[in-house]
């Protein structure tokens, strides 16, 4: 199967807004620490979500899944994501608005399948021979352009690097010379090249440099130049079923959004990777799917994702709701967060309740320093504040236009400022029924 490792690098799901979650913050016996791994208050829900955190861990959560119920901006993503956190560093972990299946590009269930794909994360082993070494120098080959003989364009590339013990100079084609030239690769990096493709990769630095170039620093590697290496990378079911539907290979993953993709290619992945699974190069990763707004999934979805979940192969199913009673989507039954009661009984619910003033203000804090927004204790207060009487949401928010109109250390006047220009849903709300009232 092609291009794993390319795969593996681009496939990094980003959750910016909740980077700065680390796990459920727990301790040994399972008690919620006030503040840990990121995570602020929300004490009850965050030991239910390590309760099912542990059944998971030991096989007992087979074809259940959670509920989260509370109001908007309560943090149930951040638990959802928390939980994902704590299943491992590299657990998938794949966000969808219940109202996303309903795109014109394609069909509910080929949404949802996608989705479930995504969230099952392929972690690959792999033995590879390599060169690696400081780099001492870099030779570049050039011959005549085929169609212009004024011009020179690199031929190959002579590389020679250096070990404690060792040294060599490998010779490899055009295309990575290009790359050389493009890569930024100077003498005294360190560098791995791929023994079979050629490929060169940096991985630091012995030379001296200050500043961020200090952190890449790494001894000058000892034993041989070209040595066998273990690799392990994650992709997901999803990835290599996007692979290998494109004959563009790579490219696919940027430009490839939105297809659908048949039945035959998904065996086919699932098939390879069970080789791979028995031949011990590979672990199949279960991650977390997450729907948020589950009320606006429709009967349809709901049995599909209830059969999903019976699957040998189903990723932890967690999904979220701000409602209560309400019609489950295409029919005209009432049930409880709008949920067919066949899934219902399924799901482990967790309730997480507003945000006190004490929770809001160590969460701007951590997402202040997670942003690089320096702010002064009154500028947190007043934020604290304001997020108690508004929402959580809506006080993280206020901490970037603060700082673009801060300059610097965001002040009080700051938020008050940015507070004028942007606002509130309550306030939105009641802007436009002020002048709908003024209209009629
Ligand atoms: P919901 O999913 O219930 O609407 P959410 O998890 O999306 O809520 P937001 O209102 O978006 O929460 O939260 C704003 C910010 O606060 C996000 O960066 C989120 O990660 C963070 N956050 C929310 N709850 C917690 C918590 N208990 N501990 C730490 N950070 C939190």
């Amino acid at each position: 199967m092609p291009l794993i490792e390319e795969v593996a690098k681009i496939s990094f799901e980003r959750v910016g807004s909740h980077s700065h979650i680390k796990g459920l913050g727990l301790d040994e016996s399972g008690k919620a620490k006030f503040m840990a791994d990121g995570m602020v208050g929300q004490v009850k829900a965050r030991e239910a979500a390590g309760i099912a955190v542990e059944l998971i861990k030991k096989g007992k959560f087979a074809g259940k899944g959670i509920l989260l119920v509370g109001p908007t901006g309560s943090g149930k993503t951040a638990i959802a994501m928390g939980i994902a956190k704590e299943l491992g560093e590299d657990v998938p972990f794949v966000q969808i608005a219940g109202s996303e299946i309903y795109s014109a590009e394609m069909k509910k269930t080929e949404f949802l399948k996608q989705a479930l794909r995504r969230a099952i994360g392929v972690r690959i082993s792999e033995e590879k021979k390599v060169y690696e070494g400081a780099l001492e120098k870099i030779e570049i080959r050039r011959t005549k352009h085929p169609f212009n003989p004024y011009v020179e364009i690199p031929e190959s590339a002579l590389i020679t690097l250096k070990t404690k013990d060792d040294k060599k100079t490998i010779k490899v084609g055009r295309e990575i010379a290009y790359q050389l030239l493009e890569g930024g690769i100077e003498e005294g990096d360190v560098i791995q090249i791929d023994a079979e493709t050629g490929r060169v990769s940096k991985i630091g630095t012995v030379k001296e440099e200050e500043g961020l170039f200090l952190k890449r620093k790494v001894n000058l590697p000892s034993g041989p130049v070209l040595k066998i290496k273990e690799f392990t990378y994650t992709v997901t079911l999803h990835d290599l079923d996007v692979v290998n539907a494109r004959s563009g290979g790579i490219f696919s993953l940027f430009f490839g959004g939105g297809m659908e993709i048949n039945d035959d290619i998904r065996q086919r992945v699932d098939e390879a990777v069970k080789g791979w699974v028995e031949e011990g190069k590979a672990i199949l990763v279960p991650g977390v799917l997450f729907i948020d707004e589950c009320h606006m999934l429709d009967i349809e979805a709901f049995s599909f994702l209830a059969r999903a979940m019976e699957g040998e192969l189903a990723p932890i199913l967690i999904l979220a709701t701000n409602r209560g009673r309400t019609r489950i989507r295409g029919t005209d039954i009432e049930a409880p967060h709008g949920i067919p009661i066949d899934m219902l009984d399924r799901l482990l619910i967790i309730n997480t309740e507003p945000y006190k003033r004490d929770e809001v203000r160590e969460i701007v804090k951590i997402r202040a320093s997670e942003e690089g927004i320096e702010i002064s204790e009154d500028a947190i207060e007043y934020l604290a504040e304001l997020g108690e009487k508004t929402s959580l949401r809506y006080a993280v928010q206020l901490l970037a236009p603060a700082s673009v109109l801060a300059r610097g250390m965001v002040e009080k006047e700051h938020i008050e400022k940015a507070k004028e220009y942007f606002a509130d849903i309550r306030r939105s709300i009641s802007f436009v029924e002020n002048l709908e009232g003024m209209l009629s």
